[in-house]
C-alpha cells in the first residue's frame, strides 16, 4: 500500500474520533462502527473491499485516509515459539514487537516509545536513550501487523489473546497516545479485549497512574525491582521523583478506584545477582507491598551487551520466591522466553544492523515483504 503523508492513518483513531471524522465528511456516525469491524474484526485495510460503505464514500476514503501498518524489516522465530518483529517507524527509528505463545494464550508485547528516557540501569532500552513517542496509529499498527502476519482469519481462534505494554518505552510517559490505543484494544468494535487482558506496565509515573485509573480500565503492572528507596534510586531513577511510599499509595488507590473485586497490581522484580536478590531483600519487599493487593513477578535478569549485571542463580530465585510465598504473597517466576533472538524482557533495542546480522548468521530470519 502506498503511504501518503497527508492521508490520515485510521489505526490511530478511537471510535469517538472516527465518528467525528465521518461526521466531518457529511456521513452518519455509525459508519465508524462499520469501518472498525472491517479493520479490526476482518483485518481488512483495502477500502474497496468494504462493500457496505457505498462507492462514493469508499472513493472519498481512498483520497483522505489509509489503514497502514508499520513496515516489517525482519521477523524472527525463537526455538520456543516466541516471535519478534523489527518494525520501521520512519527513516531513523525502529522498534520491536514480540509475540509470546503459551498453551491457550498468545501475549503480544508492544512498544510505546522509540527508546526510553527513564534510564533504568538494567534495561537495554533505557541504555539506548529516548528518541520519540509512538503515535496511536503506530501502537495499534503493531497489533494489526501481528494479526496480519499470523494470518488471523475472521472468526478463527485468535492468536493474540492478551496485550502487554512491556516492549520498548514507558507507556505512561506517552500517555495520550497510549490511552487512545487502549480504547481501540478494549472497544467491542475494535479488538474487543477484556480489561484483564490488557496490561500497562510502568516504572512508576505516579501522576499518570492516577489519570489512568480514571481514563481506562486495564490491568496494572509496576516495575518495583527494589524494596527500599536507596536501592531503587539506583535501579529505577524515577524513584527519586516518586519514591516507594508514594508509589505504594498510588497502587492502593488504583486498586480501590476499580469497583470490581479481585483486582490486584502485579509487581515486577528483576533478579540481579548480589544486588537485590538476598533473603533480606525478600523480607523487606514483603513489608513494602504489605498493604497492596498484589502478586509478584520475579523476572530473571536478561543480559545484554555492556551491562554490569548478572542474573541471579536459580537457587537464589527459588529461595526468594519461597520466602514471599511464606508471607502469603503469590509469586510467579517469569519464564525467560525468546532470549535466543534477544526478545526477552529488557533486551529490546531496535537496532536493525545487529539484529539482521545475527539472524543471518543463524539463518533463522525470514525477510517479510510488508
Ligand atoms: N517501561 C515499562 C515497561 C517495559 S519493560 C516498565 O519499565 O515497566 C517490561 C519489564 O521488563 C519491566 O518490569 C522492566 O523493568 C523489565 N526489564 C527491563 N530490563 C530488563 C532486563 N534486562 N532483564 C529482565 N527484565 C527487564
Ligand atoms: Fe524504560 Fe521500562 Fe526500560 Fe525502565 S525498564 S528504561 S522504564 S523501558
Amino acid at each position: 500500500m502506498e503511504a501518503a503523508a497527508d492521508r490520515i492513518n485510521l489505526l490511530g483513531l478511537d471510535r469517538q474520533a472516527l465518528e467525528a471524522f465521518f461526521v466531518q465528511l457529511g456521513e452518519k456516525p455509525f459508519r465508524a462502527r462499520q469501518l472498525m469491524k472491517w479493520i479490526y474484526h476482518q483485518g481488512v485495510a483495502d477500502f474497496d473491499a468494504m462493500t457496505d460503505l457505498g462507492k462514493g464514500l469508499r472513493e472519498k476514503l481512498k483520497q483522505l485516509a489509509e489503514v497502514r501498518m508499520p513496515e516489517v524489516l525482519t521477523e524472527q522465530l525463537s526455538e520456543d515459539g516466541t516471535r519478534k518483529w523489527l518494525l520501521r517507524m520512519d527513516a531513523a527509528n525502529n522498534i520491536e514487537t514480540v509475540l509470546i505463545p503459551d498453551d491457550e494464550r498468545g501475549t503480544l508485547c508492544i512498544s510505546s516509545q522509540v527508546g526510553c528516557a527513564m534510564d533504568c540501569s538494567f534495561c537495554a532500552t533505557g541504555k539506548q536513550g529516548f528518541n520519540r513517542n509512538l503515535t496511536a496509529a503506530e501502537i495499534i499498527g503493531q497489533v494489526w501487523m501481528a494479526n496480519h502476519s499470523l494470518g488471523a482469519k475472521p472468526g478463527s481462534e485468535r492468536a493474540i489473546t492478551n496485550i502487554v505494554f512491556m516492549g520498548m518505552g514507558e507507556p505512561l510517559a506517552n500517555y495520550k497516545h497510549v490511552v487512545t490505543a487502549i480504547r481501540v484494544l478494549l472497544d467491542d468494535f475494535g479488538y474487543g479485549l477484556s480489561k484483564r487482558r490488557v496490561t500497562v506496565s510502568t516504572s512508576g509515573l505516579v501522576p499518570n497512574m492516577y489519570k489512568l485509573a480514571e481514563d481506562c480500565d486495564v490491568a496494572l503492572a509496576v516495575s518495583l525491582h527494589a524494596p527500599d528507596d536507596k536501592l531503587r534510586d539506583v535501579l529505577v531513577p524515577i524513584n527519586k521523583v516518586h519514591p516507594i511510599a508514594e508509589l505504594m499509595q498510588a497502587c492502593r488507590d488504583y486498586v480501590e478506584s476499580k469497583d470490581h473485586r479481585h483486582i490486584e497490581v502485579t509487581f515486577e522484580y528483576v533478579m540481579l545477582e548480589g544486588v537485590n536478590d538476598s533473603l533480606e531483600h525478600a523480607q523487606r519487599l514483603a513489608e513494602a507491598v504489605r498493604d497492596v493487593p498484589c502478586k509478584i513477578n520475579l523476572i530473571p535478569f536478561n543480559s545484554f551487551q555492556g551491562t554490569q549485571y548478572t542474573r541471579s542463580p536459580q537457587v537464589a530465585i527459588d529461595a526468594f520466591a519461597k520466602l514471599l510465598w511464606q508471607r502469603d504473597i503469590v509469586t510467579i517466576t517469569r519464564r525467560t522466553r525468546g532470549d535466543d533472538i534477544d526478545a526477552a524482557c529488557g533486551q529490546l533495542a531496535g537496532k536493525v544492523k545487529d539484529r539482521i546480522r545475527r539472524a543471518e548468521r543463524r539463518g533463522d530470519s525470514l525477510e517479510v515483504q510488508p
